[in-house]
């Protein structure tokens, strides 16, 4: 269904985003890595689905290297089609006492990552007459919970600059919406799940489902391979007039 596009997926070298590039591969498409730890595992993993895979190190906190990602991924593939805006960061703490310098970090990976992406994607897609722009948000993007200010704020944030981007586009092929996930275990959750064991001395699967029980009525994480078949869901023809929407995939979270 994707032969012949280019998805660049940001923070896919980890959890939600290598899971929604693996899924975007194995429709065709070529896929241009993005994020930080082991490198070449992912890229192993895509090249397996007989796509063409490139990595780019942009840290998204950084509007240069964004930008320089965008270039590298143009001169490598021709344009980008599909932009996944996922990579994203989490710190749990009370507003009196959340670091300064992590309010700036989340704000920035989480959410101005997105703007700039999206801006320096848009005109190829415009150009084309066709665009698919999907950004992870959370059900943190709909609802809040304490102590975890700066997260909800950006994905609040995100979940508007989706809207936008949506109406700006509204009368083209270019569509933007957004993914909601509720707990998905990935690493970024699994520190959540080892400092909630920690201060209730629990063990990893106890604490797993405290996790659960406080906001997931179904009882079970999301997984990658779910939230992958969303966006290609996104991607696909049916998805043309989809636009703007904030689609909850969060075992009944923001149905309470
Ligand atoms: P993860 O920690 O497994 O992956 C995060 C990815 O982002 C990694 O590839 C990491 O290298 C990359 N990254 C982090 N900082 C970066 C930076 N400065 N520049 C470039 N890349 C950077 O986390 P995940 O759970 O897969 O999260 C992915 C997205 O999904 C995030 O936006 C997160 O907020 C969102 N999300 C996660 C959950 C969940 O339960 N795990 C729920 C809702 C939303």
């Amino acid at each position: 269904m994707l032969q012949g596009k280019t998805a660049l997926v940001t923070g896919s070298t980890s959890g939600i985003g290598l899971g929604i590039a693996k899924s975007l591969a194995k429709q065709g498409a070529n896929i241009v890595l993005n994020g930080f730890g082991d490198v070449e595992g992912p890229k192993a993993e895509i090249a397996t689905l007989g796509v063409k895979v490139a990595y780019h190190g942009a840290d998204m906190s950084k509007a240069h290297e964004i930008e320089a990602m965008m270039k590298f991924a143009a001169d490598t593939f021709g344009r980008v089609d599909i932009l996944v805006n996922n990579a994203g960061i989490q710190h749990v703490a009370k507003i009196e006492d959340f670091p300064v310098e992590r309010w700036d970090a989340i704000i920035a990976i989480n959410l101005t990552s997105a703007f700039h992406a999206t801006r320096l994607a848009l005109p190829a897609m415009k150009a084309a007459n066709w665009g698919r722009i999907i950004n992870v948000a959370s059900t943190h993007g709909l609802v809040g919970s304490a102590e975890k200010s700066a997260y909800v704020a950006s994905k609040h944030g995100v979940v508007g600059l989706t809207k936008v981007t949506a109406l700006e586009n509204a009368t083209t092929g270019v569509t933007c919406n957004a993914i909601c996930p509720g707990w998905v275990l990935t690493p970024l959750v699994q520190k959540q799940v080892d400092a909630k064991a920690a201060a209730m001395g629990l063990s990893n699967e106890e604490a797993k489902k405290v996790l659960l029980l406080e906001k997931e009525p179904s009882m079970q994480f999301t997984t990658p391979e779910e939230l992958g078949e969303l966006a290609v869901f996104f991607c696909s023809a049916a998805g043309n007039n989809v636009r703007g929407v904030a689609w909850n995939m969060d075992g009944g979270w923001t149905a309470q």
